[in-house]
């Protein structure tokens, strides 16, 4: 049977709830209204002030409130998600943020319940009756749309898919469940080490400045730096940097490293290689930096700067300080 009901899983980071899942629930809810079905905010392990804080932003929240499913373990999450379905319902969807976590656990479940999973995806509508979503295909070049034609719809979204919505008038309504973990499910992970962090999260962030190897040697990405500062921007990298030891992974953007859309992204001395340009190329505006007028980043690009990039860093950095 399927329960009339859109489940948000909910993600946190250092704490607070992320950006992307606040805006789901936004989204979910102006979609529910339409079909007169209902949001559920599903936190796993968690602790009450994020339960409290989802239930201001949807009608009912579900919180799987057990010690043993933290640390994040992806088999741990399909049993408890598998086993909080069998227990509810079939929901119409389940969707969450584009982290590797979700990206990891969502296609389990699609395919345990055989129905449709979308990755990646930066919009969500109705086409008649069917959830339907919209995503970048083959590098970017291309958007793809899909209609899910099974329940439930799995899908993932990018940060900055939507916008955040008002909290409800009044705070929905909070239940807690408990599911059993078979002693053979007990933690494979034992323990969570995290990397450094930049205090603006870059998957999360509204303003990035990267650079690439156009920056010459890595003393040099300081100016990347100072102009993040003065920006108040998360850092980000390519690849190319990364493996030569300049900056750490958590930084990369791009294929094999984070894919985000934040409001504005400026690249610095990038090439906008495929693989870097599949992980930005949704950032709403995009400013590029590069000496070579030829270089791909600038199809990419809404502001494109030729030249040598250490010039011109200081010198914005400079002129936006004023
Ligand atoms: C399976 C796979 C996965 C990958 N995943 C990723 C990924 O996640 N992220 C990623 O970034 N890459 C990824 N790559 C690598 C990717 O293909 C490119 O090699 C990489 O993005 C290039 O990095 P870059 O643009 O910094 O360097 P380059 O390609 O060397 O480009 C440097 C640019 O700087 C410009 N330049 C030079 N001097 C200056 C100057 N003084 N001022 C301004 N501009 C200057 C040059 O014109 C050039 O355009 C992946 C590759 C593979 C095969």
């Amino acid at each position: 049977m399927t329960a009339r009901e859109i489940w948000i899983v909910a993600e946190t980071r250092k704490g607070s709830l992320t950006k992307v899942t606040r805006q789901l629930l936004g989204a979910a809810r102006s979609l529910a209204t339409q079909k007169e079905l209902s949001v559920v905010a599903v936190l796993v392990a968690g602790d009450q002030a994020q339960a409290d804080e989802l239930a201001q932003l949807a009608a009912n929240v579900i919180w799987l409130n057990q010690a043993e499913l933290s640390p994040y373990e992806a088999t741990r999450q399909v049993d408890a998600l598998g086993q909080l379905i069998e227990k509810r319902g079939r929901p119409f969807a389940v969707l969450a943020g584009s982290s590797s976590a979700a990206n990891e656990f969502m296609p389990r479940l699609a395919a345990r319940y055989q129905s449709g999973y979308a990755s990646n995806c930066v919009d969500l509508r109705w086409e008649g009756e069917e959830l339907a979503v919209r995503r970048p295909v083959y590098g970017g070049r291309v958007y793809e749309e899909l209609a899910f034609c099974q329940t439930p719809a799995w899908a993932t979204f990018r940060p900055g898919a939507f916008d955040l919505k008002k909290k409800l008038a009044s705070p929905g309504q909070l239940e807690q469940v408990t599911i059993d973990l078979p002693e053979s499910n007990r933690p494979l992970v034992g323990e969570l080490k995290i990397g450094a962090i930049q205090d603006i999260e870059l998957s999360e962030a509204t303003r990035v400045v990267a650079g690439g190897r156009g920056l010459g040697e890595p003393q040099n990405f300081e100016l990347v730096e100072q102009l993040a500062q003065v920006l108040q921007a998360a850092i980000g990298a390519s690849r190319a940097i990364v493996d030569a030891g300049w900056r750490p992974h958590t930084e990369q953007v791009g294929k094999s490293g984070k894919t985000i859309s934040p409001e504005l992204y400026i690249a610095c001395g990038i090439s906008g290689a495929v693989h870097h340009t599949l992980g930005m190329n949704t950032s709403k505006v995009v400013v590029a930096i590069n000496s070579d007028p030829e270089a791909t980043i600038f199809k990419h690009a809404d502001y494109g700067i030729v030249g040598d990039a250490i010039e011109i860093l200081p010198a914005l950095t400079e002129a936006l300080k004023s």
